[in-house]
This record gives C-alpha cells, structure tokens and sequence, in this order.
C-alpha cells in the first residue's frame, strides 16, 4: 500500500489544478486518470470544440476579405487537416500538463479508481490493482453526456459532443437536439463549415440560460445565416432513413439528415465509484456528488471538485473549485463565491455573461436599471467590420454596483472579464467610467454602457 497525503480522482481541470497547487504547496499527492490527462475540458470539450471554431473563424474571414479590399482566390476546406490540427492543439496541451505534473513532483497513476475506505482507494491499473492509502482524497470524475430516454447513441448516426468531435469530416446535414451552449457553438461550427443545421430546443429559447434579449438576438443571427431554428419543440423519435437519419418532432413535424447530434446535458461519472461503500452522499435527484461551501463532502476528508458535484459545469469553476479545496486541505476555510462566474459562447457572434439576468432580477424583484450601448455605436466595430451586438447591464440602483452584465457581439468572451472583475468588488460605475479606456478598442463599450445608464451617453443619442 502506498501512502500520500492526498489521492485525487481525476485528472481534468478541476483534478490537475488541485494536484499541482497541492504539491506546489508540499502535499504527497497522487492523481488518478483512467483516460487522458485535461479531462473533458482538453479532449472532448472546451479546447477541441474552439479549436475547430478558430478554423471556422478563419474562413468566415476569407468569405469577408472581398469587404476588406482583398481577393481571394479558389480556396477549399480541408476537412481532415482541420481536424488533424485538433489533435494536435490536443495533444500539446497534454504533454504541456505531464511537463507540469513533473516539475511539481506531482505522481501520476493511469487506471481507474475507486474508494474502498474512507482512506482508502484502489486502483485497477494496466498491470493490476495498485491499493493507495489517503490522509485526504479529492473526487474530481468529472460528467458525462446524458442520453435521452429512449434514444441510445450509436455513435455513427446518433452522436454526442464526444463522437461529433472524432468526426473528421463535414456533414451535408446536421439535426441538434439541445440549444444550450454546446448545441449553439456547434451549430456555429457547422454552419460555418457549409452543413445544413436545424437546432431544436424543447423551451422557449435558444440559451435559456441567458438574457432574453440575448438568445433573441442570437436567433435572429441564426436565421439570417440560414441555420433552422425550432424552439418550443420535442424531439419524439429517431428512424433510420436512406439517406440518413429521420426525426420525429412535436405536431408531426419530421426532419431528414445526415446525422443528428444530442447535446441535451450532462451526468456525473460516479458508476463504480464506491460511494456507497464508503457512504458519500449523492444527491437522489441526478446523482452528484453532495458538497459544503468548502467543497467537503458529508466525511470530512473526503472532497468533490468540478462537474462531478454538478454546481456550474464550467472548466474554470472546477479549476477554482481544484484551487480552493487543495488550500482548504491545508488548513484555510476558504468559501466559493458562485455569484459572478463568467459564462462565454464561443459562437458567432460571441456571447458572454456574468451575474444575473434580466428575467431573474424581475423575479427576485430588485430596484434595478439598465445601461445599454449598441457596437454599432463604436469606432472600432467599423474598422473591424463588425457592427452588430451590444452590451447590457443590469444596475443596482441603490448603490450604483454591476448584479449583471451581458454582451453578443465582437470579443465578447475577453470583454466579459473586465466586468467579473468590477462585479466580483463591488466597483462602483464611476470607478469604471474614471479609467481610461483605449481608442479604438471594443472595451469603449463598457463605460458607453454605463453612461447609457446615467441618460448620458457619448456615442449615441
Ligand atoms: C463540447 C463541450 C464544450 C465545452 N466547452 C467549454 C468551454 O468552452 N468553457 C468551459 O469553461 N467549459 C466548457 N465545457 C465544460 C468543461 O469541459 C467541464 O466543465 C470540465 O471539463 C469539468 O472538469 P472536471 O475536472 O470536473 O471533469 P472532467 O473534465 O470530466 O474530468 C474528469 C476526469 O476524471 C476521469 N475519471 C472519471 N472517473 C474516473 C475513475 N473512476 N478513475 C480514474 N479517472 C476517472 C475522466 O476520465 C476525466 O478525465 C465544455 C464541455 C463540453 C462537453
């Protein structure tokens, strides 16, 4: 048996950030992967997805350049070299994070886990079974595509965000069930890339998440590009179909394609686990894994970090959820503050959000007010050729502080962070209006924003 003061089960961004601040600070640490190092984030999710995007980015630009005074020749898509540069985005980044585990110190075991004691984990490795004794133990299994009831995937015709991402090619046709945030950014993917894509959400809107106004918005991109958008719609069942695949949709709606691609949520991988045997608790509803502000599950030496708690299913909240518990081990009582995580959607356009939403300060009933500038308005969208969005923010009107912030439109996901950071210290709007903010760049719109707020605004009337 050996001994380590701390196992961690799972190596994505929630498990290897743990290990490394862990062993940065002096913890014998081990981490657990039955797969590949980066978790979900690195090889199914976040950076394969945008690297895709990138090339998809690159040649909606091709398709402007004419706009830009450039020519551009025949050009052709490359299917394969597309997805040939995935991997390898992938791959870099994964033996960017062994170089880490390495120079940290921190051990790496490939095989799957399970706890067998409260201190105790087995390991079942491609030689056998290696049996870890722990003075403190991390599960960071992460989640996993959900199926939906009835429709098995079959990996060839019936895809998750996993099998879509091993593609390698371009389909004529594409169905997406699901107009969350996966199913909009491959929507813009494709859409971009030439495939026919109809997207079905069973609410109202597309991103339901979001602002109204936003997914409004979003739609109303969509459709100008030609992607179909079905809101308000069930999916019912799937046949196979000569060409394809046919979906039967509420009110007798039908739909051929070549492919159609699920991405209706997500479940916790706690399947042979053990946390029956060692009575972690989960919750009965959807089975994650219960935790404290501290990230500690109902035994006090046992954590759940990322996913896998089923708290917000965002990379960087597990790695912070990673961060916090490795300190907490180590003696601090550090608490996570879930009221401004930033949420970007890497579509086109760009969406990103912090705080809460227009819909949700009507339901709590807050004295609010809005501050809302077009880019249209900015010097910069026009150099750039990039007119359409806006920024919205919701204003406490009692103390003149940001509760939420929502953007569509040009570098959305980098402007978002300036807005976390004033929200997440209670900046006050004339803090952000007094700093300078460089000509010609996106980031004029925050401060246009806000003095949109005031009824004072510069740039429009
Ligand atoms: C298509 C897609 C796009 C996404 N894009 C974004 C994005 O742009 N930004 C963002 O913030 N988030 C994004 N996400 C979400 C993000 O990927 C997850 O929130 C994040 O990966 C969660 O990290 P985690 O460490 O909790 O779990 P995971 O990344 O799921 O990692 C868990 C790891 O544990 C391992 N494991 C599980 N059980 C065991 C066991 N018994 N023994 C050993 N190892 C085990 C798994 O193999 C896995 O490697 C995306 C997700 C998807 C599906």
């Amino acid at each position: 048996v050996e001994e380590y003061d701390l196992v961690i089960i799972g190596a994505g961004p929630a498990g290897y950030v743990a290990g490394l601040r862990a062993a940065q600070r002096g913890l014998k640490t081990v981490v657990v992967e039955k797969d590949y190092v980066g978790g979900v984030c690195l090889n199914r999710g976040c950076i394969p997805t945008k690297t895709l995007l990138e090339s998809a980015r690159h040649l909606n630009a091709i398709k402007m350049a004419g706009e830009f005074g450039i020519k551009v020749g025949n050009f052709e898509i490359d299917a394969v070299k597309i997805w040939q540069r995935k991997n390898q985005v992938v791959e870099n980044l994964r033996r960017g994070i062994d170089y880490l585990f390495k120079a940290r110190a921190v051990n790496f075991l490939k095989g799957r886990a399970k706890l067998t004691g409260k201190n105790l984990v087995e390991v079942k490795t491609g030689s056998g079974i290696s049996n870890l004794e722990a003075k403190n133990i991390i599960l960071a299994t992460g989640s996993s595509p959900f199926e939906l009831p009835g429709i098995k995937f079959d990996h060839e015709r019936i895809l998750s965000s996993d099998d879509i991402l091993d593609l390698n090619r371009i389909p004529k046709s594409l169905i997406i069930v699901g107009g969350g945030v996966i199913g909009c950014e491959f929507a813009s993917l494709f859409s971009s890339l030439g495939t026919k894509i109809t997207i079905v959400e069973l609410l109202k809107n597309l991103l339901p998440q979001e602002d109204p106004e936003i997914s409004k918005t979003l739609e109303t991109n969509f459709k100008k590009k030609g992607i179909k958008v079905m809101t308000d719609t069930k999916l019912e069942s799937i046949a196979p179909s000569e060409n394809g695949i046919e979906a039967n949709f509420s009110e007798s709606t039908k739909i051929e394609s070549d492919l159609i691609l699920i991405c209706v949520g997500r479940k916790p991988n706690t399947e042979n686990l053990g946390l029956k045997k060692v009575e972690v608790e989960a919750e009965v509803k959807g089975g994650w894994i219960k935790v404290d502000d501290y990230l500690r599950t109902n035994l006090p030496n046992i954590y759940a970090i990322g996913d896998v708690t089923g708290k917000i299913l965002l990379a960087h909240v597990a790695s912070h959820q990673g961060e916090i518990t490795a300190e907490n081990i180590l003696g601090s009582n550090k608490v996570i503050d879930y009221s401004c995580v930033p949420n970007c959607i890497f579509t086109f356009p760009e969406i990103a959000s912090v705080g809460i939403n227009e819909t949700r300060a009507k339901e709590l009933g807050l004295d609010y007010g809005t501050g809302k500038f077009p880019f249209r308005a900015l010097g910069k969208s026009h150099t750039a050729g990039e007119v359409e969005g806006f920024v919205k923010l919701l204003i406490d009107k009692h103390n003149d502080t940001i509760l939420g912030a929502h953007i569509i439109g040009p570098q959305a996901v980098g402007l978002i962070a300036e807005l976390s950071l004033a929200m997440k210290n209670k900046l006050k709007l004339n803090q952000i209006t007094d700093t300078i903010h460089a000509h010609p760049t996106f980031s004029e719109i925050i401060p246009e924003a806000v003095f949109t707020y005031f009824n004072l605004p510069l740039h429009t009337v």
